[in-house]
């Protein structure tokens, strides 16, 4: 923390944005958030923020989506700790400048890639998960060195009011500081000069931040959602995959950008998946999902209107219960869903899960090639060619073998979609990447001046050494 702040806090809605900005500029500009001690002492104040209020973080998120405390520690709180140690035992040696080879043409010299950090960065939160999708980007933006905005999701308040009320206690407010609002303050916002922008939305905004983004041809991460497709075939145990896709589908009431979105089985195979469906729920839930304290709620009225809308688009196979002033939606299962039916039409976002018939594995990835690229796609299936082709045959951000949405917690794997699902990544080492620029450094000592063989006048022999020289280059 800093005394030296102009910032009283993070600054609340309909703040002065564009002071805030300047006040982090001139922080960024004078250098102080560049030396390895700054960073770390940052990284160390966040994960100080997140275990000494982490009940205040879970009471906000049990607010805002009835979120259970213990999948708030897993999948939000912890979750970013998991990161902030991955960064901190990793960053020195990520620092490091990367050696590079240097063609012989060019030889003696020496040349290095130096990640240096990009400036003043925004970042731009969801509220399905709105501690883990606004701290985990701005664990790689401290990291990198760099001041950064934050700006929660109006539709998550009590998580917004928590971080407006906490990262300004604990971070070094010269450098660091939260925006709340709406689209109003984020419009604002996007009318600023970046260095970065780190987007986690829906691909509507993401267009949105993308267009305001070019007008200063700042570099943008988008992270966005899609259909997510699950395959299953009879070579696997229905029970246990069942139970996989039930609790990636159903945590957080379906609210996870990496959520099973539909599943593609065969007839035979989606009458008995949807019986373990069944099953699985129960196991995860109780004979009485309302009353379960381990299942979320729908975020606001108007996504409960939609996915209630949505249950009309096949035969109910499990749940299909509802209630507005709770808005709760059960877990629910749907057959028989034909493929132009409004739950296929766009992402569900919700705990609605349609199974799509396909004649077999040739249908199932001509369905999913016929539409856009999802963020991840899983696959139940023991059989090795099954797996193979659809590894190949397909493009997603991600793909999980046997397991949904578990992915994003492998620090090691890039994070992202790909087309319609997003473009960037992070986590781990590729969230300091994403704000960083790779400078590269060439270093040549001026003798000796191996370079005048293809300085003018040229002659017949530097042709025909430039000829020789452009064949080693290439
Ligand atoms: P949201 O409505 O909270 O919007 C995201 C952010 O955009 C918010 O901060 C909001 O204030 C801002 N915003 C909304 N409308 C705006 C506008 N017109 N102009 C400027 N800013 C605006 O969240 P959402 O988009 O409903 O989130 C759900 C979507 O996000 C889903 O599509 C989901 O798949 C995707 N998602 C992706 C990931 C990922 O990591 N790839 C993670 C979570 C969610």
């Amino acid at each position: 923390m800093t005394s030296e702040s102009t910032l009283t806090s993070g600054t609340v809605a309909g703040g002065p944005i564009p002071q805030t900005v300047a006040t982090l500029r001139a922080t960024f500009d004078a250098g102080r958030t560049k030396p390895l001690a700054w960073r770390l002492a940052q990284l160390d104040a966040l994960r100080r923020m997140l275990t000494e209020r982490a009940a205040e973080f879970e009471d906000a998120l049990l607010e805002d989506l009835a979120k259970n405390p213990t999948e708030s520690q897993i999948a939000e709180v912890g979750f970013v700790v998991g990161e902030i140690d991955h960064m901190r035992r990793n960053l020195r040696r990520w620092l490091r400048p990367r050696r590079v080879a240097v063609p012989g043409a060019l030889q003696p010299a020496k040349a290095r890639v130096v990640l240096e950090p990009v400036g003043v960065v925004l970042v731009i939160a969801p509220w399905n998960y709105p501690v883990q999708l606004l701290l985990a980007p701005v664990v790689g933006a401290l990291a990198a060195g760099n001041a950064v905005v934050l700006k929660p999701s109006e539709l998550a308040p009590a998580t917004s009011a928590a971080m407006a009320r906490l990262v300004p206690q604990y971070l070094d407010r010269s450098a660091v500081a939260v925006v709340e609002g709406a689209i109003a303050e984020t419009t604002e916002l996007l009318a600023q000069r970046w260095d970065h922008i780190f987007f986690t939305g829906n691909g509507r905004v993401g267009r949105i931040v993308a267009a305001a983004a070019a007008e200063h041809l700042t570099p943008v991460t988008l992270e966005l959602g899609g259909k997510s497709p699950v395959y299953v075939d009879d070579s696997v145990d229905l029970a246990a995959a069942a139970r996989r896709i039930a609790w990636g589908k159903f945590m957080n009431a379906g609210q996870t950008c990496v959520a099973p979105d539909y599943i593609l089985a065969t007839k035979a195979v989606a009458g008995r998946l949807a019986a373990e469906l069944a099953t699985a729920v129960r196991a995860l839930y109780g004979d009485d999902t309302a009353q379960s304290p381990d299942y979320g709620r729908i975020v606001d009225d108007r996504h409960f209107e939609r996915l209630t809308g949505l249950l009309g688009s096949g035969t109910t196979a499990v749940g299909g219960e509802s209630e507005a002033a709770s808005r709760y939606l059960a877990p629910t299962v749907l057959v028989d869903v034909p493929r132009d039916s409004a739950a296929m039409a766009e992402e569900i976002f919700g705990p609605v899960l349609p199974i799509v018939t396909v004649d077999g594995l040739d249908d199932a990835i001509a369905f999913i090639r016929a539409g856009d690229k999802p963020l991840a796609l899983y696959v139940f299936s023991d059989r090795r060619d099954v797996r193979r082709r659809i590894l190949t045959e397909t493009s997603s951000g991600a793909v999980g073998f046997g397991v949904p949405a578990a992915h994003l917690a492998v620090g090691g794997l890039p994070f992202g979609g790909v087309g319609e699902s997003g473009s960037g990544a992070y986590h781990g080492r590729r969230s300091l990447e994403a704000f960083s620029h790779e400078k590269a450094v060439l270093s040549k000592a001026l003798a000796p001046d191996t370079l005048q063989l293809i300085y003018p006048p040229y002659t017949e022999g530097k042709d025909r050494f430039a000829r020789g020289l452009l064949r080693k280059l290439g």
